[in-house]
């Protein structure tokens, strides 16, 4: 078995043809480094032609190749969750789950619920934090949104905080979102706690709730002129607006950082698109399960 590569819809389907194909897919990517019975600790087994489950030779522990993982529990069918995973990191701007239950024929909560599960495991490891050149800006959306960037305290409005890490030419490497409750520096500094390393240096306009975190981290703060001053930024809130608006006809404000992560999975992978539905799945694998209640808001 080999890792699947690349954004070719045919390639996919030639690939996955059956669930059974989708099955031996996980399986081989779960246990690529070896298998060790998670109840008696065991290493040999005896694989299930049925579904490709290791079946203990000690204790006769069956682990699936969904046990353990965001897989778990899918009731309509491996195969389609393994077109969604598809859809959602080889294209590059995914569909609603409304279209995506029609696509699939199934109900449309049960593809609200597995897109998001997907949401789960596209989150960032935060493990990596930004090094490079950084811009950080923050920005509105919903409500009677006008088009500008910047701060507004319509309170019908979400807010975000955005960091975007460029190379020398300007390009754009990364960026990163997180929802804010207000433009504090208490509410700021989770994006760069998170996100930024406390060496590079950090470019914000002139907002008096930046000034607090110059103690720690290296900002320099510049007057923003009309938007000139931060283009790359401006270009990424243009296009995750834009994509939030055009592509989901309502997001619940407790569900739009799952929506701001998948923006950035996609993103911050653009130049990595041959291998990124593998590091997808794997992803899936190596997240715990997680149900329904650890998704729906406690509101
Ligand atoms: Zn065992």
């Amino acid at each position: 078995m080999e890792k699947f590569k690349g954004e070719g819809v045919i390639d996919f389907f030639d690939k996955f043809q059956t669930d059974l194909d989708c099955l031996e897919y996980l399986a081989f990517r779960k246990w690529e480094s070896g298998y060790t019975c998670k109840k008696c600790s065991h290493r040999k087994y005896t694989i299930r032609k049925s579904n490709f489950a290791r079946d203990c030779n000690r204790c006769h522990h069956i682990e699936s190749p969904t046990a353990n993982t965001l897989f778990h529990k899918v009731k309509f069918g491996i195969r389609k969750a393994f077109v969604i995973l598809f859809e959602m990191s080889a294209t590059s701007k995914s569909i609603s789950s409304s279209q995506m239950a029609k696509r699939l024929t199934i109900h449309r909560s049960t593809a609200w619920l597995f897109m998001h599960k997907v949401r789960i495991s596209m989150k960032s490891s935060e493990s990596m934090p930004i090094k490079g050149l950084v811009t950080v800006d923050e920005f509105v959306f919903g409500g009677q949104e006008d088009l500008k960037p910047g701060r507004s305290n319509d309170s019908k409005k979400k807010k975000i905080v955005a960091a975007v890490e460029t190379d020398a030419k300007g390009g754009i490497k990364r960026a990163y979102f997180k929802k804010i409750d207000d433009y504090s520096s208490t509410s700021l500094i989770t994006i760069f706690d998170t996100h930024i390393s406390t060496k590079p240096k950090i470019s914000t306009d002139k907002w008096s709730g930046y000034k607090p975190l110059m103690k720690v981290y290296n900002i320099t703060q510049t007057k923003s002129d009309k938007g000139n001053t931060f283009f790359e930024m401006n270009t990424i809130i243009h296009q995750v607006k834009s994509w939030m608006r055009s592509t989901f006809s309502w997001m619940h404000e407790g569900h739009i950082e799952k929506y701001l992560d998948e923006y950035s999975y996609r993103l911050n992978r653009s130049n990595y698109k041959e291998s990124i539905f593998d590091n997808l799945v794997c992803r899936m694998i190596k997240h715990q399960h997680a149900g329904l209640k650890d998704i729906k808001l406690s509101a």
